[in-house]
């Protein structure tokens, strides 16, 4: 396996940054915003979307026949890749969780009705697993479905789903069949989020991270709306969870603060000597390279075993990726903070603060990392049950 870009996905990458010199404004790029800024949440940002989408830029992998182009997975990762390095929108939820799921298990009616749209940069998603019972034991989930004429009627809530306050349309997973084991319950729904009976309740969060409560009261989704076939979601669920590890949890932001925080250590003095010449900070930051060029290697490895859109993504390859890349935004953010010095605290964004005020805000930030879209202990299970072969723990 070359790990290295050939020279026409060089030539590619060349493109992508051209475009983002053009349109990576102030008011769509912020890499002050850690991860979250790969969130497409105000309309400036939804046209950035679009005019990715004007370019041919969005579903380059999916099937010719469903609109995209049959593009190595490469390429996705490169413009993701570069997109998440300057703080922009990115192109994970729609086009990297929700498309390519329901290009494996969709319906014809779905694929007709969301695929375009999202290619398009029409739609914007809501991922809804988790519960207040149901967080790294997702299976767990609570969230009623029963059958009644013509489709399905929800009660119950969900919890910690991110987006809820602006998207379009809610992805979750709920409870169709209660007498069934709890993996074999689930069924995956797609729901307007303006849904009369669906309530939306913000939780603010440690990153500044607004994420939301979801109550479903008598909530009604006609037959056409559940994805793929009843009972099967939390595999569906599993499937697009491995596509979130990786595509939600890019590299590049933090190999981005990574290199701030290199030239702040060759410029920075401390009580009047100068900070590159302390070993301890030497050995910091080389210890924090060499781990950063291991990330970059994950996820290239995670990018080769994927291959085509419509093979079942990679799930060791994604939990290794996932766990060590996130455990790594978290060490830059703690060596962030510590080099800093006392000025390190203060907040992102002030005036004369050492590297724009982000050793705060990104380890705050970097704590989700570890969290969402699966722990790291759960990444660490994953790995020694289906990579290891080591018995389950629990
Ligand atoms: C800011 C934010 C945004 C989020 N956005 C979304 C979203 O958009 N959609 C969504 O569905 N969810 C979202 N989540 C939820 C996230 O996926 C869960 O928080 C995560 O899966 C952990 O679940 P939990 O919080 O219930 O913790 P718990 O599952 O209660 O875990 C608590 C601790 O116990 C450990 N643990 C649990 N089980 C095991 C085990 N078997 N072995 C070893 N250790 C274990 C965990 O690793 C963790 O350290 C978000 C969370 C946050 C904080």
């Amino acid at each position: 396996m070359d790990f290295e870009f050939s020279a026409e996905e060089l030539a590619f990458q060349a493109e992508v940054e051209a475009f983002l010199d053009e349109h990576a404004t102030p008011d769509v790029a912020d890499v002050c915003r850690e991860n979250m800024a790969q969130i497409v949440d105000t309309p400036e940002r939804r046209a950035f979307m679009a005019k990715l989408a004007e370019h041919g830029w969005l579903g380059m992998t999916w099937p010719k026949e469903l609109g995209g182009q049959e593009k190595p997975g490469i390429y996705e990762y490169i413009l993701n890749e570069a997109l998440a390095r300057r703080g922009c929108p990115q192109i994970g939820k729609g086009v990297g969780i929700i498309g390519k799921t329901l290009i494996r298990h969709g319906s014809e009616k779905l694929q007709r009705e969301f695929l375009p749209r999202i290619l398009n940069a029409e739609i914007e998603f809501a991922v809804g697993y988790s519960e207040p019972n149901a967080g790294s034991d997702a299976a767990n989930m609570q969230l009623k479905a029963d059958k009644v004429d013509g489709g399905w009627k929800l009660n119950g809530q969900k919890t910690w789903t991110t987006s809820a306050h602006f998207a379009d349309w809610y992805w979750v997973g709920a409870r169709t069949c209660p007498d069934k084991p709890k993996h074999d319950g689930i069924s995956l729904f797609l729901i307007p989020m303006d849904h009369e009976g669906l309530e939306v309740r913000g939780l603010p969060t440690i990153g500044d991270e607004l994420t939301n409560e979801v109550f479903f009261n008598d909530v009604f989704v006609p037959d056409d709306y559940l994805v793929g076939e009843r009972g099967r979601g939390f595999r569906y669920i599993s499937e697009a969870l491995d596509l979130e590890r990786f595509t939600m949890f890019t590299y590049s932001p933090t190999e981005q603060r990574l290199e701030e925080l290199v030239d702040y250590v060759k410029e920075a003095q401390r009580d009047g000597e100068p900070l590159r010449q302390e070993p301890g900070v030497r050995t910091c930051i080389a210890n924090l390279a060499t781990e950063a060029e291991v990330a970059r290697v994950l996820g290239l490895k995670f990018v080769h075993a994927a291959g085509q859109v419509g093979k079942k993504p990679p799930t060791v390859e994604a939990s290794k990726y996932k766990l060590f890349a996130t455990q790594l935004s978290q060490r830059v953010g703690n060596a962030m903070v510590d080099l800093a010095g006392a000025d390190g605290q203060y907040r992102v964004h002030t005036e004369g603060a050492p590297l724009r005020g982000r050793p705060e805000m990104s380890y705050r930030y970097s704590v989700i990392d570890t969290i969402g879209g699966g722990a790291s202990e759960i990444q660490k299970n994953i790995i020694a049950r289906r990579g290891l072969g080591l018995p389950k723990n629990f």
